[in-house]
């Protein structure tokens, strides 16, 4: 027996509808993967859910369906699980948040709903504290917060965009900023400057800042305090 592949990849408004292995499952379990069913999140964080039977709207917050298996019998019914399958595949979005495209990749991630900034997939998002390196410069530096606004609105310090810099010119404008600071500059006195960066232009440095001269990793709140 052969499964539709899923394709997340791309979400039109209206999906072709997609099953899951058995995987062992049985009664309702079963039928919530192996029953073709399409899940449409709804801009009110429920989910259409399109059967050959039928379209049902779960509401994962309230635990409620539409279905008679639900309204009648208050089962936790075939469609419930199916959202909760594909929230758990990441095929949807949770409750709360919404599907977008990354600024970097132009692959697909969730946000929250009210969120209207340019948004990052999991891999070219850089949480603070995080070690990355400079493209330009092949400094390390750590990441001290996200500015969650575009290249082309953010200024630094001299009035002028992160964007028009030319050493940022192979960067997108609609990329979020984030500021970091030198990593070098974490060991002496005086004041820590933070700089402002297109996402891409950071990188992520894979394992952990130890070896070589640098101060160990910190959070990226305060340097340390002595050398
Ligand atoms: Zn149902
Ligand atoms: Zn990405």
């Amino acid at each position: 027996m052969t499964h539709p592949a899923h394709t997340p990849a791309s979400l039109p408004a209206t999906r072709s509808k997609t099953t899951f292995p058995a995987a062992g499952a049985s009664g309702r379990a079963r039928r919530a993967r192996v029953e073709p069913m399409a899940v449409r999140p709804l801009r009110d964080g429920r989910y259409a859910v399109e059967t050959e039977g039928g379209t049902y709207v779960v509401d994962l917050d309230a635990n409620t369906c539409t279905c008679p298996d639900h309204q009648l019998r208050g089962a936790r019914c075939k469609h419930r699980r199916r959202v909760a399958l594909e929230v758990t595949a990441e095929l949807v979005p949770p409750p709360g948040k919404r599907t977008a495209v990354c600024a970097v990749c132009g692959g697909r991630t969730f946000v929250p709903t009210a969120f209207d900034g340019p948004a990052l997939c999991r891999r070219h998002d850089h949480r603070p504290g995080t070690l990355v390196r400079d493209r330009e410069t092949g400094d390390r530096l750590i990441v001290v917060a996200a500015t969650g606004e575009r290249a082309d609105r953010v200024e630094t310090a001299t009035g002028r965009l992160v964007a028009d810099y030319p050493t940022n010119a192979d960067y997108g404008a609609h990329e979020p900023v984030f500021r970091a600071v030198y990593l070098d500059s974490l060991g002496r006195d005086g004041d820590v400057n933070r700089y402002a960066f297109p996402a891409s232009r950071l990188r992520r440095v894979e394992g952990r800042a130890n070896g070589d001269a640098g101060p160990p990793r910190t959070d990226g709140t305060a340097p340390p305090t002595t050398v």
